[in-house]
């Protein structure tokens, strides 16, 4: 059998739980490595009461045994990296020996960021609602073939003229175009020089890492960052994020061979959130979406913008589900729902499942939902499959047959041990824990 290499895909739009996800799964792997995205990911982990928000580092660190690896496919703002490294040594996590940033990831510029402030907040311009961490603008300039890689810090002449040309351009870009003032070169480049500094001794080819991880057979995590809806050339573009989120994606971010792969797991919450512009068939106004959003405590993790809400959308789950090839899914923030008396689901759309390519026609779209009843009985904490209530576990049966993908583990809490890991499933194959079954067709009485 070969050793698990295993990605793991928000299914939605992002927010889904991934943070805490991974975080448990994290014990199973000996790698775990982020491929794509930046300092906006917010992944949230409890741990014994404490919160930790990993907004670059892969949240398996906080297991202490896995090594940690930032791909190329992500893009780094070394400042928010020496911050992250320091937060996690106060709390008495140390990441030194276990954490390797790659020599490929492309760099974010204080330019990067000022673009992308003044670029959100210009008059008639089309609001993505970005973080404005200048991640868009850093990805841009990658595929301009105008980036400044890790490994160009260790350059210290090209280091200077990158910056100097760089900024001859950004600054006449601001000031025409946003009447933005200008930035130091001379500053830029001292602040850089001293950041590259702190982050060297995580500094490594983690592609060659990685590959070399997996032909010795060691297990590989690859941690996706926001969600499959929100994938450059498969999201809701253009309200999407700059990279590429769906599991085609880990490779190209970590330069691991796609031939190492070994499954696909999604993570969806029990009902579907979106922050910022865009499409959201199933979006809930009004008092009941406040209950939701209330309940669910879903307020950006990393902006504290409240988030959308609505009802779970399968057709949407399909898509992301053919989209990664998931083999499993993760359903989170079941609790969340324990107080809705009826809880519709998404089944289809009116004229069929077409997943828009254009903006314009998701407007048109319209959701065919059917209505389950709510289970009215609190599952907060529930561990065990057969302590759910009856209503609850044919929810979840429910959204297993119109996904169409196997449940392998639901999360009734923030904690770690608020968690039911359903034994024996496909899921718990994928991590090496039982040897390899045929494929299940359909659904039994279990998800
Ligand atoms: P991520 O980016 O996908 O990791 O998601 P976030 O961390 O932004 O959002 C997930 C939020 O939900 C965090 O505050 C988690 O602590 C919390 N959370 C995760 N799973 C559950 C759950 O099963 N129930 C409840 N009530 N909260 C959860």
């Amino acid at each position: 059998m070969r050793s698990p290499c295993v990605i793991v895909v928000g299914a939605q739009w992002g927010d889904e739980g991934k943070g805490k996800v991974v975080d448990l799964l994290a014990g199973h792997f000996a790698w775990i490595a982020r491929y794509q995205g930046g300092h906006n990911a917010g992944h949230t982990v409890v741990i014994g009461g404490q919160r930790f928000i990993l907004q670059l580092i892969p949240c398996g660190v906080l297991r202490g045994v896995s090594k940690a690896v930032i791909g190329n496919g992500v893009v780094l703002d070394p400042q928010a990296l020496v911050d992250e490294i320091a937060t996690l040594r106060a709390a008495g996590v140390d990441v030194a020996g276990k954490l390797f940033v790659s020599t490929r990831a492309h760099v974010i510029l204080p330019y990067h960021r000022s673009i992308e402030h003044a670029a959100e907040s210009a008059p008639g311009r089309l609001r993505i609602g970005t973080t404005s961490r200048g991640i868009g603008p850093a990805y841009e300039d990658k595929m301009g073939r105008r980036g400044l890689r890790v490994a160009d810090l260790y350059d210290a002449a090209l280091l200077r003229d990158h910056i100097r040309e760089a900024l001859a351009e950004k600054n006449a870009i601001a000031a025409a175009l946003y009447n933005a003032p200008p930035l130091d070169a001379g500053r830029i480049l001292e602040t850089y020089q001293s950041l590259s500094d702190q982050i060297r001794p995580f500094v490594a080819d983690t592609g060659a890492l990685l590959n070399a991880a997996a032909a010795r057979g060691e297990s590989i995590l690859l941690e996706g960052a926001q969600g499959a809806l929100l994938d450059i050339d498969h999201g809701t573009y253009p309200f999407v994020t700059s990279s590429s989120t769906t599991a085609g994606g880990a490779c190209i971010g970590t330069g691991l061979a796609p031939t190492r792969l070994t499954g696909a797991i999604g993570v969806s919450k029990a009902y579907c959130t979106r922050v910022g512009g865009g499409p959201f068939p199933t979006e809930l106004a009004g008092a009941a979406g406040d209950a939701l959003r209330r309940r669910g405590n879903e307020f950006g993790s990393v902006t504290g913008r409240p988030r959308r809400v609505g009802w779970f959308d399968a057709p949407l789950m399909r898509y992301a589900a053919a989209l990664n090839g998931l083999d499993a899914l993760v359903v989170t923030k079941l609790d969340v729902l324990d107080e809705f008396e009826r809880i519709p689901v998404c089944v289809g759309y009116k004229g069929g499942d077409v997943i828009p390519p254009a903006a314009a026609g998701w407007e048109a779209l319209e959701p065919v939902y059917e209505e389950l009843p709510g289970w009215q009985t609190p599952t907060e904490g529930v561990t065990r499959w057969d302590d759910l209530p009856l209503r609850a576990r044919d929810y979840l049966a429910f959204l297993a047959r119109v996904s169409g993908v196997e449940i392998g583990m639901v999360s009734t809490g923030p904690e770690r041990g608020q968690t039911i890991t359903l034994a024996g499933s496909r899921l718990e194959r994928l991590l090496g824990a039982a040897p390899e079954a045929p494929r299940a067709s359909g659904q039994s009485a279990r998800p």
